[in-house]
């Protein structure tokens, strides 16, 4: 299938990384979220990067200006109406997911796919609200987009062959690595990586030892490129606490109860980076 014009939903840290990478390869891209003042640091942050690319030498200013007029803005989702792909980055709810995607299926042609970035939630529930199941399917990105490899590409119950082929083909587009995983809770990567989150949170919440200390365990004694509780404040403690929640609920096993402290951050507005507090405090 030809796709020419993509919609990202949701103009947060991770739909404005997916808007990105379509719009630098050539894509014409739709970045939609509810809240205007999202949309624009949306483009502030994908200008400040492509800033960066250039005074690194990664890309040309052509380039960089190619990729920002590849890019328009709409909080309109009817907006939807003539693209082939919709890329949906809203945050991690299923109700918002479902009710994004009913929409979706009235607003835009039979023919578009329409894909969802969810971290954890069931790509054939999210399907089952639309017409076409076949046509839905899990495109699953890492953060920060621009930087990272991996796509996991997760089949729903309904996704067709012929659905998948162009979603693997588009992300080798995007000079990205697809992996196919089926739909289980958190599929693979957050399957493993949250509990261990997780689990470290529990180690500070039972005063094992400090943020720092848990942090400096992993990066020198497991060669972990970044600390796990550097990485929750990265991701969003509030994504990380849905993650544990969908992994609890869809497994129905304890040994996935997110840890209470998680909550309470949550609970307190310490979602990490984005808010400023998290395990540590950001002044930028
Ligand atoms: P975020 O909080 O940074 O951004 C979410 C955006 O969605 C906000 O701008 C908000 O205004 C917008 N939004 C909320 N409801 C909406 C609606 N009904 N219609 C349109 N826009 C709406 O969240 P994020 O970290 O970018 O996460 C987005 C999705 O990506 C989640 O499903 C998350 O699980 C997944 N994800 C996150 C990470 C990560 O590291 N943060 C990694 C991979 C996948």
């Amino acid at each position: 299938m030809n796709v020419n014009k993509v919609m990202v939903i949701g103009a947060g840290q991770m739909g404005a990384g997916i808007a990105q990478v379509f719009a630098q390869s050539r894509f014409r891209v739709l970045l939609h979220d509810i809240n205007e003042e999202a949309l624009t640091k949306g483009i502030h942050s994908i200008t400040k990067q492509l800033n960066r690319g250039v005074e690194k030498g990664k890309i040309d200013v052509q380039q960089k200006e190619h990729t920002l007029a590849n890019l328009s803005t709409t909080t309109s989702l009817q907006d939807a109406k003539d693209c082939d792909l919709v890329v949906e980055a809203v945050v991690e709810d299923m109700g918002i997911k479902r009710r994004v995607f009913e929409q979706l299926d009235q607003y835009t042609p039979q023919h578009t796919i329409l894909a969802s970035n969810t971290s954890s939630l069931p790509i054939t529930e999210i399907a089952a609200v639309t017409n076409r199941p076949e046509q839905v399917i899990g495109m699953h990105f890492m953060n920060p987009v621009p930087v990272m490899k991996l796509v996991e590409i997760i089949r729903g119950l309904a996704t067709t062959d012929e659905t998948y082929n162009t979603i693997e083909a588009i992300t080798k587009t995007l000079n990205k690595t697809p992996v196919e995983v089926n739909d289980f809770p958190g599929f693979v990567s957050n399957r493993v990586l949250m509990p261990m989150i997780n689990e470290a949170i529990y180690t500070v919440y039972e005063g094992v030892a400090t943020p720092e200390s848990v942090d400096e365990v992993m990066k020198l004694g497991m060669n972990h490129p970044m600390g796990p509780l550097t990485l929750a404040d990265f991701i969003g403690l509030d994504t990380c606490l849905y993650i544990m929640e969908v992994l609890h609920e869809g497994f129905g096993d304890s040994k996935y109860r997110p840890c209470p402290l998680l909550r309470k951050y949550v609970k307190a507005g310490w979602l990490g980076r984005k808010t400023g507090r998290g395990f540590y405090v950001y002044h930028n």
